[in-house]
This record gives C-alpha cells, sequence and structure tokens, in this order.
C-alpha cells in the first residue's frame, strides 16, 4: 500500500467507500464523479501507477479487472457500456493507480 494514494486508501477501507464487489485482488465502487448514469471504478489492490507500470506478473489481475467488470455489468443487467483505462496525464489519468472504469447509459 502506498499510504498518500486515494486508491490503496480506499481499497485497504481506510475510507467510508461502499464496495460494488471485493474479492482478493480487486474492489469496485462507484466513481465519485460519474460521467454516465453508471460509472463504476475497477481497482486492484496492489498499487501500481499506469498501464505502463504492468508486469509480466500482472496479466492475471488485469484480466480479473475485465472480468469483474463484466460480472458487475451483468448484475446490473447492462446492455451496451464502454470499458476505458486512462494512461498518463495526457491520457486522461489523474489517480496513479491503475483501475478500470465501466460506463453505461441505461
Ligand atoms: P482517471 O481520470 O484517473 O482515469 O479516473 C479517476 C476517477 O476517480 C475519476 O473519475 C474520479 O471522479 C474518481 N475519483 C477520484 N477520487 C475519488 C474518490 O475519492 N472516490 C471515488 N469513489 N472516486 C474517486
Ligand atoms: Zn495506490
Amino acid at each position: 500500500m502506498k499510504e498518500d494514494c486515494i486508491f490503496c486508501q480506499i481499497t485497504n477501507n481506510k475510507t467510508e467507500t461502499d464496495f460494488l464487489y471485493e474479492d482478493e485482488k480487486v474492489v469496485a465502487f462507484n466513481d465519485i464523479n460519474p460521467q454516465a448514469e453508471t460509472h463504476v471504478l475497477v481497482v486492484p489492490k496492489k498499487h501500481i501507477p499506469t498501464v505502463k507500470d504492468l508486469q509480466e506478473e500482472d496479466r492475471g489481475l488485469v484480466s480479473k479487472m475485465i472480468w469483474t467488470a463484466k460480472k458487475i455489468a451483468a448484475d446490473k443487467k447492462l446492455d451496451g457500456y464502454r470499458l476505458q483505462i486512462n494512461v498518463g496525464r495526457s491520457g486522461g489519468q489523474e489517480i496513479d493507480h491503475i483501475h478500470l472504469h465501466l460506463l453505461a447509459n441505461k
């Protein structure tokens, strides 16, 4: 855990954030500033700043993030949706802890 990282604080239960999903590797919760009717963030517990920092050993974690988003979308009976990962400031990333956005208007 990186102490000054907001997503490390959230994934380690240091905030009041309600989880839609949690297991030993990832959590999912609603975005505080939703950009769509459904805006969920899927966040690994491991602190990895960006996609650029992913290592070979993280391949399973990336797969798990997408699988988690798929399960949440199915639970919410979403039809179409977008899965988005912003990479770097110029790629729109504000929080330096890797996360997957699940966005839908239904
Ligand atoms: P990024 O721009 O890094 O891809 O996305 C970061 C997202 O995290 C933004 O959509 C922002 O609204 C969300 N966010 C930032 N701080 C918090 C927080 O403390 N709680 C929650 N639930 N979402 C946050
Ligand atoms: Zn972190």
